[in-house]
């Protein structure tokens, strides 16, 4: 998919929330939201390497193919999706280049020590945030079973503990500050081989995780919010898309805890608690009704149907591709769960959508079908009938089944059998990861505790008393105090003063207007809503950088580019990405004219009116500034003409 497409699906996403937000008490059903925060910090290498932390584009130099093996903890423990994915005899294929990784990220050499440029960032933070650091820092392993880490672990270290952060009135208590190195990033799957580049591995994260006492999709945003704002707040953080994680931990007293992995938008995070709880009270809403039904764990077996000689002659795609390759039909019977099946979790994902996920995860295969959706997909109501009497289910059974080859199907329905007999219970808990418009879908079964242990690598990192204090004496302001410089030094109101603060350009703002000294309030709604529009209207503005920005202003005061083309000029520039700013001026045909041209020109205009002058007076001048403009806009200072034009027409009807 796309960015752009992935774009405009949030944005309808977002739009819907408006529409489906659910009217839920939170308070009395016992909502408890814990968050993780993740940010890359921007220091000039990696955490354990001297490596470059950034991305490469285009095709990698090198490229190494490893087998995931079955991690084990110290305690003998191994995780069973780890081991799930080893008997498949998954195999990873890691792309590196040498500019941004090097023998430490394949592991083939063992890691440098601590980036001491990281560890005081994610000190600074962590004194801002009131935490107490910690006397020594021990690097720690934590199991990673999905062959993002080359090692099969990640190296993480707390850094400090009990710390608090505000947000509006409440404050919410931090359990704990980390700093942490990035995983590989997935760029690809097909068949048994997963794609990973590496070039992320190694990444300095700070992590900031709360206490799970935050009560209110709202209040979780807020928090997620002022919690950023505190890492911008160091100035030593990354910015831009991809830069910033979240995880979100979501509990109900009657539900369970799901862990979500991966928001990458600090503005998604209502949406996805939301999401979230209206998912776990239909999923609740589900469990009551098969109580009703009096449904048994001991109703649902692992009877398996072969039911190929059904679709012999299917007209339905997904069969038939399968049938040709000799694969097989199989279903299975789930006693009484007809309509549960269909029954909307969320907007567009159903119990269904569930069951197929963990089909998908288990089994290897592409979805399942059932009786709740069909006649569909090319199966008519004949099949549907015959399949009745393959299976023979009861009036209230749901049949599931799954065209692939025998194993996959077997352990997909296995997985679609055991999501049932969850639904009986209520909410499973799970591990989920993040759709980027805030709806989630099955990751991995929660990992069980206990899954760190140390890294013997790395020798422990003293953080003495004088350390702390130094990093201490030279903290940057607080989020609150540079929003009240904002409004003092710069005469900008409340609202736009916190964009800006809010804005992944709050540094650039202050740079801008210190170097080109165009006016603060228009470089601050340029910043913040101008660019928030342009990225709504689908324009790519990651694409234009700070330093080409910064440009742009130093050309507005310097007269060579008007104010109201700034928009245009940064459409322009993000999409020619290698051209200059004169370039895309020459190529909008903005050039500026000069005062003398100007001058000429509004001569012009008055010979032309003389008539409308002689009836109006000085009152003609907004009919002549008005033929000025059309004519001149984006190549004249619209103030400059005013000034000039009223002291011609005050010469002229004197
Ligand atoms: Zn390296």
């Amino acid at each position: 998919m796309s960015f752009l497409l992935e774009l405009s699906w949030k944005r309808l996403a977002f739009d819907d929330r408006r529409i489906r937000s659910l009217d839920v008490d939170y308070v009395k059903i016992g909502l408890k939201v814990g968050l993780e925060i993740h940010q890359q910090l921007g220091t000039s290498a990696k955490l354990f390497c001297n490596c470059k932390p950034e991305l490469f584009k285009g095709e990698p130099e090198i490229t190494f193919l490893r087998s995931l093996r079955p991690t084990q903890s110290e305690l003998g423990q191994v995780d069973p999706a780890a081991y799930f994915e080893f008997k498949r005899g998954v195999k990873i294929l890691y792309e590196a280049n040498t500019a941004t990784s090097c023998l430490v990220e394949m592991d083939d050499e063992p890691p440098h020590a601590l980036n001491v440029e990281a560890v005081e960032t994610v000190l600074t933070a962590a004194l801002m945030m009131k935490a107490k650091p910690v006397d020594e820092i021990h690097v720690m392993r934590k199991t990673v079973i999905d062959g993002s880490n080359t090692t099969g672990f990640q190296r993480t270290c707390v850094v400090a503990l009990k710390g608090e952060v505000k947000a509006r009135e409440k404050t919410v208590s931090i359990q704990h500050i980390s700093l942490e190195e990035d995983a590989a990033r997935k760029t690809g799957e097909e068949g048994n081989i997963l794609r990973y580049r590496i070039d992320r591995s190694g990444i300095p994260l700070i992590e900031v995780a709360t206490a799970p006492v935050i009560g209110s999709p709202k209040e979780a945003e807020e928090v997620a919010l002022a919690i950023g704002r505190v890492l911008r707040a160091t100035g030593r953080v990354m910015r831009g898309l991809g830069t910033i994680r979240q995880d979100i931990n979501i509990s109900l007293p009657e539900g369970a805890l799901t862990e979500i992995k991966g928001v990458q938008e600090l503005e998604l995070v209502s949406l996805v608690v939301e999401y979230e709880v209206q998912r776990q009270i239909n999923l609740l809403k589900i469990s009551k009704e098969l109580e009703k039904r009096r449904v048994k764990k001991e109703d649902i077996k692992e009877e398996f149907f072969d039911v190929t000689e059904v679709f012999k002659q299917t007209g339905c795609k997904v069969i038939r591709k399968a049938l040709d390759r000799n694969q097989r039909v199989l279903a299975v019977k789930l006693r009484k769960f007809a309509g549960l099946l269909k029954r909307e979790l969320v907007p567009g994902f159903r119990l269904g959508t569930e069951m197929a996920d963990r089909a998908r995860f288990w089994g290897r295969v592409s979805g399942i079908f059932h009786t709740d959706e069909l006649p569909a997909y090319g199966i008519t109501a004949g099949e549907v009938e015959e399949l009745r009497n393959a299976v023979k289910p009861e009036q209230r059974d749901a049949v599931v089944f799954i065209a692939d080859n025998i194993e996959n199907a077997k352990d997909a329905l296995k997985a679609v059998i055991e999501r049932a007999c969850e639904a009986m219970k209520g909410v499973p808990g799970e591990t989920r990861a993040a759709n980027p418009d805030g709806t989630t879908r099955y990751m991995r079964p929660r990992p069980g505790a206990a899954r760190m242990y140390p890294e013997t690598d790395i020798p422990p990192m003293q953080i003495t008393e004088d350390y702390v204090e130094e990093i201490s004496s030279r903290l940057p302001e607080l989020p609150e105090q540079k929003l009240a410089r904002l409004m003092k030094q710069y005469r900008l109101n409340q609202k736009l003063a916190k964009q800006v603060l809010d804005s992944e350009h709050g540094e650039l703002f202050e740079v801008v207007v210190k170097k080109s000294r165009v006016s603060p309030t228009l470089v601050a709604v340029f910043l913040t809503e101008t660019l928030k529009a342009l990225k709504r209207e689908g324009i790519e503005a990651y694409k234009v950088s700070e330093e080409r920005i910064s440009e742009i202003f130093r050309s507005v005061h310097a007269g060579e580019l008007a104010k109201e083309s700034i928009s245009d000029v940064f459409i322009w520039l993000s999409r020619h990405e290698n051209k200059g700013l004169h370039e895309a001026i020459k190529n909008l045909g903005l050039k500026m004219i000069s005062e003398n041209e100007l001058k000429k020109f509004i001569e012009k205009v008055i010979a032309d009116n003389k008539r409308v002058i002689q009836e109006r007076g000085e009152n003609s001048f907004s009919v002549l500034m008005g033929t000025i403009m059309k004519n001149l806009r984006g190549s004249v200072d619209a103030q400059l003409v005013s000034r000039l034009l009223k002291e011609r027409l005050m010469e002229i009807t004197k």
